[in-house]
């Protein structure tokens, strides 16, 4: 029996691994690109910050060590960055008009491939910017804003019609949107609301979740820290330090990757913050 190769089954995008490192090894960095982006859109993102199961799963990894597809995939989309896309069409238009809600990777994809295919695409997004959690959660640091916004650039070129702030539920509705003529619409709003750890003390003045905090970063208004000592926990950190009735008088309730973003922060208000483990004590 033939089976595809174990990276290609991996990879939530299905991308042909084997094939565009084969034309990347050949330097036909163009026809990795396309090949690339017929399977997945954002080659320039996904070589900065995708897991890569990919290379978990790499059949090289087995005898010593996997091949590093996610840095080659970055050099090539850095190899060609300055070359403006364009995505093909498959269809002529068919005058459809679809709403998409939610300008994320998901409703991005999902705008581009119905453009592609001859429909007149609407990605309605209730922030300023879009690309969801890639611009309101991985820090600029992961995953810099020149290039997110570039590879985003590509789906209008497609025709595609972008709408920042505008919110379903607030802005618009999907009966008015049918009634504007919209023969069909995308729900793709992710998943925003951090979980909550139903504890005791979760909700005390001077505890902020981690992706409300990330939002923030993002959109240029962290929380004032000026003279502030701040814990940055994990859960269960959490946990102990909501029962231990908080005796820093301000407690940053998030997982351990916003500690970057906490020195993040403290280099934003030119000012210190001590960061420090309940546990350990360490800084
Ligand atoms: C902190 C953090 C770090 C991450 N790091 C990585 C990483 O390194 N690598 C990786 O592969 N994945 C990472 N992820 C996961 C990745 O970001 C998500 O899987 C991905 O963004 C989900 O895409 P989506 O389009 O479904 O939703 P989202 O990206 O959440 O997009 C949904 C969009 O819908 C909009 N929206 C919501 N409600 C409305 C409304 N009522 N009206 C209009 N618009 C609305 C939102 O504003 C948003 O723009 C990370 C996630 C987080 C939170
Ligand atoms: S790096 Fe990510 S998107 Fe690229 S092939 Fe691997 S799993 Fe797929």
């Amino acid at each position: 029996m033939l089976v595809r190769a174990r990276c290609v089954t991996d990879c939530p995008a299905g991308v042909d691994v084997p094939a565009y490192l084969s034309l990347i090894a050949q330097g036909r960095y163009t026809e990795a690109m396309a090949l690339h982006r017929e399977s997945n859109p954002f080659p320039l993102i996904c070589g900065r910050v995708c897991p890569a199961s990919c290379e978990r799963n790499c059949r090289r990894g087995d005898i010593d060590d996997p091949i590093a597809i996610r840095p080659a995939k970055r050099f090539m989309a850095d190899h060609e960055f300055e070359i403006p896309w364009t995505p093909p069409k498959s269809k002529a238009p068919n005058h459809i008009h679809v709403a998409v809600i939610g300008a994320g990777p998901a409703g991005l994809t999902a705008a581009l491939r119905l453009a592609q295919q001859g429909y007149t695409v609407t990605v309605f997004e209730r922030m300023p910017l879009p690309g969801g959690m890639m611009t309101y959660g991985i820090p600029t640091f992961r995953l810099p804003r020149e290039a997110l916004l570039a590879e985003i650039e590509h789906i209008w070129r497609a025709g595609v019609e972008f709408r920042p702030n505008m919110e379903l539920g607030a802005d618009f509705t999907i009966k008015s949107l049918m009634d504007e003529g919209y023969r069909a619409v995308i729900l793709t709003i992710g998943a925003h609301r951090s979980r909550a750890l139903d504890i005791k003390g979760e909700d005390r003045t001077g505890i902020i979740q981690g992706l409300q905090l990330l939002r923030e970063i993002a959109m240029d208004q962290p929380p004032d820290l000026q003279g502030k000592r701040v814990l940055a926990t994990r859960e269960f950190d959490v946990t102990e330090a909501a029962a231990s009735d908080d005796p820093y008088g301000g407690v940053i309730a998030a997982n351990r990757a916003v500690k970057n973003i906490l020195l993040q922060i403290a280099e934003f208000c030119s000012q210190y913050a001590r960061i420090e483990s309940p546990r350990s004590g360490q800084e």
